[in-house]
């Protein structure tokens, strides 16, 4: 596979109405880099013991696992399933990185994915700048308008996540600074594990997870989907625990954007993952389970397709025109009874949609789907009785897909035609 580099105009900074500034936040978040760079004076890094030296790359990868491989692959997107102990251990390690509890910063994550790049919308939008995208976000109370389209019951339903919010302030502290001060005062430089364990390492870990929002959407290679602005870069992986892969990373447009619910960020070897490297090891102990992998058919799809947009785009032709309908794969015409029970079936873009196989593999969630699946279709109306609606009461799902929900990805339309079972006699073509 190659993959090409694109000599595109960085996004137009948009502006956009701030919230109101936030005060604890900002202080906070400022007061640690200030105590970050002080240590450099208060105890150069030339007079560390050699146990506190060895410590802060562990508890770095420590803190950066809990964000990618706890709040992101796991509670985010739900690439995997794990039992308590791996869960304990991930909520712990994820509270080390001071981004707040699981269930704040899956929804925001969540909402990043569904509205990528929307300036409006998207937590972190790079199209309101690198800044902002970075770290400027941090400054604003938010009021994400659309969070209520986002789905939580998984996270409310998890005892860990409900925990680790309830008491969120309190574990952060003591996983972040406390208990690596607690480590140094065994081998007697509490100070020097509080400065650089504790301040140093969290500011870092901030930044390395950042750079995700910010970098990763910025330069590097879009192997897998040039229709939103994340990209993946061999540096930023490395700083990310393989998150900077972040173009086929999470998003259904076509894995990480692309392929969200995917357990894995790269898939050549020569895309540098830890995370997924330390999900295969615990899952050859039988600690995590249900790895998720896009399909292998949906990523070579998507790669065929960037390499026909570099194409068409080297010829001068417009990639779109040239793409379009190269795929015309509507999926075997099966024949299908509407009131078969246990059916989830939804009508979009006026072609009726059996969605039951895929509920599992949607990486919005399956109650999203359901939402707006035809109901009652199987329901025995008293006998004289005719529907009004054919195959039951259903709510048009066009909107919620066309970006009223989610913008879908031109790998999430292509399987969403081969879903397709019937077309209404009346309903566009598309
Ligand atoms: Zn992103
Ligand atoms: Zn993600």
């Amino acid at each position: 596979m190659t993959a090409h580099k694109h000599a595109q105009e960085p996004a137009t900074s948009v502006v956009v109405e701030k919230g109101e500034f936030w005060t604890a936040n900002a202080i906070f978040f400022i007061a640690m880099h200030i105590i970050g760079l002080a240590a450099f004076w208060i105890k150069p890094p030339s007079t560390l013991p050699r146990a506190t030296l060895l410590m802060l790359p562990l508890l770095w990868q420590a803190a950066v696992f809990g964000i990618t491989v706890g709040y992101h692959r796991l509670w985010s997107h739900r690439a995997f399933r794990a039992g308590t102990p791996v869960r304990v251990a991930l909520a712990f390690c994820g509270a080390m990185g001071f981004q707040g509890s699981i269930k704040v910063r899956c929804l925001r994550h969540r909402l990043h994915h569904r509205f990528t790049d929307d300036p409006v919308h998207d937590p972190y939008a790079v199209t309101r700048g690198m800044f902002f995208a970075h770290m400027g976000w941090i400054f604003w109370k938010p009021s994400y308008p659309r969070m209520s389209s986002i789905g939580r019951e998984d996270l409310d339903r998890d005892p860990i996540v409900r925990f680790q919010h309830k008491y969120y302030v309190p574990i952060a502290l003591f996983s972040g600074l406390i208990f690596p001060t607690l480590l140094g005062a065994l081998w007697g430089d509490a100070l020097g594990m509080y400065l650089y364990g504790g301040v140093v390492v969290r500011v870092i870990v901030w930044h390395c997870t950042f750079i995700v929002n910010s970098f990763a959407h910025w330069n590097g290679l879009q192997p897998y989907s040039d229709e939103v602005t994340a990209r993946g870069n061999m540096l930023l992986a490395m700083l990310t625990g393989g998150e900077g892969n972040h173009n086929f990373v999470p998003r259904t447009r076509t894995t990480r954007h692309a392929f969200p619910h995917d357990f894995r960020a790269g898939l050549r070897i020569d895309e540098w993952d830890p995370s997924k490297w330390l999900l295969l090891f615990l899952h050859r102990f039988g600690l995590v389970w249900g790895l998720r992998r896009a399909r292998e058919a949906d990523i070579s799809w998507a790669v065929k397709d960037m390499r026909r947009r570099e194409e068409a785009k080297a010829q001068g032709l417009d990639p779109d025109e040239v793409c379009n309908g190269s795929d015309t794969d509507e999926g075997e015409q099966t024949e299908w009874n509407a009131r078969a029970p246990g059916r989830c079936l939804l009508v979009i873009d006026g072609y009726v949609v059996d969605a039951t196989k895929f509920m599992g593999d949607h990486p919005g969630g399956a109650s999203l789907i359901r939402n707006y699946a035809v109901r009652d279709a199987d329901k025995k109306l008293p006998s004289g009785q005719e529907r009004d609606v054919p195959i039951g009461d259903w709510r048009e799902a066009t909107w919620a897909y066309h970006g009223g929900l989610n913008n879908h990805s031109r790998a999430a339309t292509r399987r969403l035609r081969q879903l397709r079972i019937a077309r209404f006699d009346d309903g566009p073509r598309s």
